[in-house]
């Protein structure tokens, strides 16, 4: 069956479903409704309260009476009561007849009170005679887009569940049904569109958000699994006294450097490979830990590699290094700038064993390098869901120990599933005598005292960051938003000043360029899209201004916030609130209340869902429908559980069929992933 054949679904409707990307049958039978409108309930119109819905029986106490207005407009209205309470009843311009009400007859509506001069009135509520196909039911309410209705879909829907309603079958494991207590498929379709009761459509939720993050974790295990059976790692002997490498550093490690030290020192030293994600808040020092493990791993005789996102980051981690290890071992900076001579040198070193450390670029790692003996894997700054990254590694046959270092904090039950494979540290404290960056939420008619802020910054020898918004819906306009920004600050109020422009679409070694300029102070103010989240450590720039920092996630407005406030100068964020609604002024609430960065994720993630936490598309994250499951670990696990045990006992999904058909259909809806 496809969507044409469906009633009233023509050409024109079928585009316009493409916006809300329902292309087949398949999706439209899992575009579930946004929320429900409970039609079912009948109150009092004494009980009726301001704004709020309800669905009353009343008779009519006047006739209905029409005025028409110029462009052919009209209202009807009459008068009713149900004995508890009077109200008006208004009709605008409706398009579906005559209203042959009389007098003295019964009807039901459903519809938003409204007090007016101590009168209750309700405008276009809905009406019907009876408790007929609108009312008396729980009325699902679907995200809309031009030219569809909620009816349009409640048909269709209705229509493909008649159609095939026999053909749903069962794609969990039957146990996972029992133990979890979960409905049937079937029904749970049934159930989320055309729900009989409340108590339904919330079982119908619950075993579908199962059944979503059962693939989910299935399309993950499935990736990974690959290198899951490569089995055992390397394993460092005791060789590399942990204080002997702690007495080399100039500061005392943090309480919580010093447990994740641990972890990483047990891990290596087991015969189990380390795979181990990092994560720590922006600043909270994961870099030495990155270097202890390597210098572990080179007592043992091995090579390690720490690599780096961008070119910046990885000299920053060179030098760092050279200072930390002086001429005790053999370092080697490998980035995409460097000439083919240099390059083959380093290529020969590595190959022969000389090079012990090597500090690499994501991008130049994965040029023709052989390592003699590579023990260690460090990438830092993984944070965007390295599924994808880990499996082009794993696919290269690179199976040393790996660390993963992440600033994202992403809550535990996210990362759960997302670094399933790995196993987690946390760094949640900071080093001492780190500066709180105030932050400061304003509107834009502060712009001008802000941007004077900024100038006197300068004055005082500081620099200033200003972001402008990623725009999901068009790269474009983000540009535009940046550049334009740019045009009409660096005329204008900057013209005095060296600023300069730095966005996604620019080449990497454009980018490099700029930032390395502002690293070294050449340049006063950055104006930027989001492409310097990742972790450059500018300490000499201590403002960062933020435009439409409702766009942004919560937690990618933590990371940016982190780039200011690394030296002992005071530190300020100035995040313009430009179009506030209830969820904004919320979230901008907490990201001004706290600097706790898994407290800010965690908020976010239960105020935004899922979909939206990472605030861009580029996480490769799929949009879950639901994110309820993530706030009950209790079953998330369980759900875990079902997919090892079935992975286990038919790792490629030969007999499983159904399951095996069904992860196909989620991971074509979510090539994010791609697998
Ligand atoms: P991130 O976790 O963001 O990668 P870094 O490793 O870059 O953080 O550390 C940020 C800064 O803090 C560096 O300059 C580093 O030298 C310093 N640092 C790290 N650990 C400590 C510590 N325990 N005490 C004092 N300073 C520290
Ligand atoms: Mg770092």
């Amino acid at each position: 069956m496809s969507l044409l054949q469906l009633k009233g679904l023509g050409p024109i409707k079928k585009k316009n479903l493409e916006k809300l990307s329902i292309f087949t049958i398949q999706d439209l039978l899992g575009y579930f409704p946004k929320s429900y409108e409970d039609r079912t309930q009948l109150i009092h119109l004494g009980e009726a309260r301001d704004n709020i819905f309800g669905l009353f029986r009343v008779l009519l106490t006047s006739h209905p009476k029409t005025y028409r207005f110029k462009h052919k407009q009209s209202v009807t209205s009459f008068n009713a009561t149900d004995g508890s309470s009077f109200c008006k009843i208004s009709i605008f311009h409706h398009s579906f007849g005559k209203i042959d009400y009389q007098i003295g007859e019964e009807i039901y509506f459903y519809g938003k009170a409204k007090f007016e001069n101590h009168r209750l009135i309700f405008q276009n509520p809905i009406i019907e005679k009876g408790l007929y196909g609108e009312l008396g039911r729980i009325y699902p309410i679907y995200g809309l887009t031009e030219g569809i209705s909620n009816k349009d879909i409640q048909q269709w829907i209705k229509e493909i569940l008649v159609y095939y309603g026999n053909q749903i079958r069962e794609n969990l494991p039957v146990e996972m049904l029992q133990e979890l207590n979960l409905i049937d498929r079937k029904t749970a379709l049934n159930n989320i569109h055309f729900p009989l009761n409340i108590e339904m459509a919330e079982k119908a939720k619950k075993r579908l958000s199962s059944e979503e993050l059962f693939y989910f974790q299935l399309a993950i295990e499935q990736t990974i699994k690959d290198h899951i059976l490569f089995g055992n790692g390397v394993s460092f002997s005791t060789q590399g006294d942990k204080n002997e490498f702690i007495k080399n550093i100039p500061y005392d490690l943090t309480n919580a450097q010093k447990k994740v030290l641990d972890e990483i020192w047990q891990d290596m030293e087991s015969s189990k490979r380390m795979n181990r994600l990092i994560q720590g808040d922006v600043g909270s020092g994961k870099t030495i830990l990155a270097f202890a493990a390597a210098w572990k791993a080179i007592q043992n005789g091995y090579q390690a590699t720490i690599m780096a996102p961008t070119e910046i980051l990885a000299k920053q981690h060179f030098e760092t290094a050279r200072e930390i290890f002086k001429d005790t071992i053999q370092l080697q900076l490998l980035i995409g700038l460097q000439n083919e001579k240099e390059k083959n040198s380093t290529y020969k070193g590595l190959q022969n064993g000389d090079i012990k450390l090597l500090i690499a670029t994501h991008t130049a790692i994965q040029e023709k390098i052989e390592f003699a003996k590579l023990g260690l894997i460090v990438i830092d700054e993984q944070h965007r869901f390295g599924v994808k990254q880990r499996k082009a590694l794993f696919q290269k046959g690179i199976v040393p120990d790996m660390i993963i270092m992440s600033a994202t904090p992403i809550p535990r039950t996210l990362g759960m599933i997302l670094y399933s494979d790995m196993d987690i540290s946390v760094i949640d404290e900071m080093p001492p005598g780190r500066q709180v960056v105030n932050t400061y939420v304003v509107g834009i008619a502060m712009e001008e005292r802000v941007i004077n802020f900024a100038c006197k910054e300068v004055d005082k020898g500081g620099q200033v960051y200003v972001i402008c918004p990623l725009i999901e819906e068009s790269e474009k306009l983000n540009l535009n938003a940046a550049q334009e920004v740019f045009h009409r600050l660096s005329t204008g109020y900057f013209k005095n000043y060296v600023s300069a422009l730095i966005h996604g679409k620019m080449k990497a070694d454009e980018k490099e360029k700029i930032m390395e300029s502002f690293f070294k102070g050449e340049i006063d103010i950055l104006i930027s899209t989001t492409v310097i989240e990742v972790g450059v450590n500018v300490p000499n720039a201590n403002l960062m201004i933020v435009y439409n920092a409702e766009r942004f996630g919560l937690a990618q407005l933590h990371q940016l916030r982190g780039r200011v406030g690394r030296s002992s100068n005071k530190a300020n964020c100035i995040l313009f609130h430009m179009n506030p609604s209830e969820k904004s002024t919320e979230r901008m609430r907490i990201i001004k209340s706290t600097n706790d960065g898994f407290l800010i994720a965690k908020m976010d993630m239960e105020l935004r869902g899922i979909g939206d936490f990472f605030g861009t598309r580029q996480s490769g994250l799929p949009e879950l429908k639901f994110a309820d499951v993530l706030l009950d670990e209790e079953r998330l696990n369980r759900i875990r559980c079902y997919v090892k045990i079935l992975l286990e006992k038919d790792p490629n999904l030969l007999g499983n069929d159904i399951i095996k058909e069904n992860l196909h259909y989620f991971l074509s809806k979510n090539t994010g992933m791609t697998m």
